[in-house]
């Protein structure tokens, strides 16, 4: 589903804007050149109404209602019908195919492109040169031979603008989502799935803005040198998978989230300032971490891990509370590792 991004609001008011200079100008343009009789004027005037009124609603659509709200999307995306009616009707009041008001089909054929990309771009062209050519037979009066070339350039020119600006919007719109994937797979730790080192250093910071307290653990799987000794470092990563698996199960993104740190090391960023539930939720994952075997069949192993805890103090920077809390975990290591210290 196409969910308008910040390029395409600005797109939008820039449309918007190109509508209310039409107004006048058309405005000016029929009256002085093309008012001539009083059936024209009762159509241009409702035109005008009908276009104020559109655009009055889509101003306030684009000033005041949220971008992902469906009256915002769908105001932005009757813009393109709207804008292809008032395209015919204001050139068959201002001249017919011959009119000055002509080139605002490029314009629509281009804003079509935004919402459908290059079908939009091709759908918007078709429609077009249709609309073009009821204009030339209903207000010019039928294709006339010497004015043959300028009709067939005319829409040579449409079907330009729209191949090319539907080729430019397609690319752009793939550029955006190879982006965003590039950006993920940067934050992402490939073995475990988990937000990566970098990730965790931005996310900190983020947290400490956000809000006042939170705590932080850091966390250490026990005696993990000697597991890849022993049954292998495939059997390793596989212990690695697991947690990251357990981690990303046990922490709904509400209550916080989990980071490998580096190496076997985890950090764990919660959204309490309370050590009880804290605590009962690294007692529930130390269990189930427990309740896994790893290893082949004839020689399975279990894990353990050790923890720092301590909740951010108020005005401590992001360094000094990753300091406190891996010297906590030190010490868990140090008091024979498998549970978790708090800080004071
Ligand atoms: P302690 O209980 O004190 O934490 O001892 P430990 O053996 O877990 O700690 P140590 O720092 O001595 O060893 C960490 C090991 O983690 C060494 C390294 O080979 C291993 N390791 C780090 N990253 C990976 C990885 O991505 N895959 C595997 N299989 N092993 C890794
Ligand atoms: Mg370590
Ligand atoms: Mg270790």
């Amino acid at each position: 589903m196409w969910m308008p991004r910040k390029s395409d609001h600005i797109m939008e008011i820039a449309y918007s804007y190109v509508r209310w200079f039409f107004v006048p100008t058309s405005t000016l343009l029929f009256m002085k050149y093309y008012h001539h009789t009083e059936q024209d004027l009762i159509l241009f005037s409702l035109l005008f109404c009908f276009a104020v009124g559109y655009m009055g609603l889509t101003e306030f659509a684009l000033q005041r209602s949220h971008v992902h709200s469906a009256f915002y999307r769908n105001m932005t995306k009757i813009g393109v019908v709207f804008d292809y009616m008032a395209f015919l009707l204001l050139i068959s009041l201002t001249g017919g195919s011959q009119s000055p008001m002509y080139p605002i089909a490029y314009l629509v054929i281009l804003h079509a492109s935004l919402y459908w990309s290059f079908i939009g771009a091709m759908v918007a062209t078709f429609m077009v040169i249709c609309g073009y050519m009821g204009v030339v037979l209903t207000v010019d009066g039928g294709f006339l031979e010497d004015q043959l070339p300028r009709h067939l350039l005319n829409c040579v020119f449409l079907i330009m603008v729209g191949v090319i600006g539907g080729i430019i919007v397609a690319r752009e719109r793939k550029h955006f989502v190879e982006k965003g994937i590039f950006e993920n797979l940067a934050k992402t730790d490939y073995l475990t799935g988990l937000s990566n080192h970098r990730s965790f250093q931005e996310q900190i910071k983020e947290t400490i803005v956000q809000r006042n307290y939170f705590i932080l653990v850091m966390a250490d799987i026990d005696y993990f040198k000697s597991i890849n000794d022993r049954y292998g470092h495939q059997a390793g990563d596989a212990v690695l998978r697991e947690i990251g698996i357990l981690l990303e199960v046990m922490l709904p993104k509400t209550l916080g989230s989990a980071f490998r740190y580096g190496g076997e090391e985890f950090a764990i960023i919660l959204y309490t300032q309370d050590q009880q539930p804290a605590s009962e939720l690294l007692q529930q994952f130390s269990q189930k971490l427990y309740a896994l075997e790893f290893g082949s069949a004839e020689e399975q192993f279990r894990v353990t891990m050790s923890f720092g805890a301590a909740i951010r103090g108020e005005d401590q920077h992001a360094d000094e509370l990753v300091a406190k809390v891996d010297a906590l975990l030190y010490e868990a290591k140090g008091q024979g590792r498998n549970r978790v210290v708090w800080g004071r």
